[in-house]
């Protein structure tokens, strides 16, 4: 599959610094930073550095190491967010999984009980 990304996205303007964010973590191929719309008491964002617009994409074509740091920030959020009884992450795909940012981002969600996956 063709994975063409778009730099005008605003997690792409946020990487460059255009955009302020919340930051909670930054490694050298990451970063993560609170939801601007928080859908739960924890609600992070963990982002590559570099241009991949899904998870599918990153899965396919990000390097090692960048797979390793991106893995390594999902760790450090996790730790730091006070999710010891349990957290949701997600990661919405395209046009059927409403995906509104086409960079890849992991959701951390947590802090209370969250419910079924999908509405039954
Ligand atoms: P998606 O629907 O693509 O999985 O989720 C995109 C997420 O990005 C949404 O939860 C939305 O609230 C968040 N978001 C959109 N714009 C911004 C922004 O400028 N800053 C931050 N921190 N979050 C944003």
């Amino acid at each position: 599959m063709q994975f063409d990304y778009d730099d005008q996205n605003i997690f792409a303007k946020i990487l460059r610094g255009e955009i302020p964010n919340s930051t909670v973590f930054e490694n050298d191929h990451a970063l993560a930073f609170k939801d601007i719309v928080p859908q739960a008491p924890v609600h992070v964002l963990v982002i590559p550095k570099g241009p991949y617009v899904s998870i599918d994409d990153f899965a396919a074509n990000a390097t090692p190491a960048e797979q390793a740091g991106f893995f390594a920030a999902v760790a450090a959020v996790c730790d730091m967010s006070g999710v010891e009884e349990g957290f949701r992450t997600i990661a919405n795909t395209r046009a059927h999984g409403v995906q509104d940012v086409p960079h890849f981002h992991m959701h951390i969600l947590g802090g209370k009980p969250l419910g079924r996956m999908l509405p039954a």
